[in-house]
């Protein structure tokens, strides 16, 4: 038999749009090779054009490129100037799988004190906020990244 998850009730989560989440220290934004087609698509740039505008090569795959700003070093994808005090994805819809199921990561989940602290240290004022996210969407999140 299976162990139950912590957190086999659901969680509670919606996104404020604050963008924490998406700056802080210096960090990856991993996509796969099919993401960065969808995202230069959406952006209207060749795969080659988009990977050298907007991407770096790290040792274990592309990660989108960051910026330095007053909040940390922000996805280049953020948008702080659309709504104001708001921070948005100006990609959203082509986002990775990496941004689009957090904050339902593995190590997230591990322990309630995992999630606590995440919480805390992003902050994400989302987490523990809003509809209730069943155990089987979390699961699909969760198992979603490799
Ligand atoms: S930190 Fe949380 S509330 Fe803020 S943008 Fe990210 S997911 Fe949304």
């Amino acid at each position: 038999m299976t162990e139950q998850e912590w957190y086999a009730q659901g969680l509670r989560f919606a996104c404020t749009q604050c963008g924490n989440c998406c700056t802080g220290p210096e960090g990856a934004v991993w996509f796969s090779e099919e993401e960065g087609q969808a995202m230069a698509k959406s952006v209207g740039l060749e795969h080659e054009t988009f990977l050298r505008r907007y991407a770096r090569k790290l040792k274990r795959g592309w990660s989108l490129k960051e910026h330095k700003t007053e909040h940390g070093f922000d996805c280049v994808f953020l948008d702080r100037e659309t709504m104001p005090g708001k921070a948005i994805c100006s990609l959203y819809d082509a986002r990775p799988q990496q941004c689009r199921t957090w904050p339902f990561w593995k190590e997230n989940l591990e322990t309630p004190q995992a999630w606590e602290s995440v919480k805390k240290a992003t902050p994400c004022p989302g987490m523990g906020k809003g509809s209730l996210v069943s155990i089987e969407s979390i699961r699909i999140q969760r198992d979603a990244l490799p």
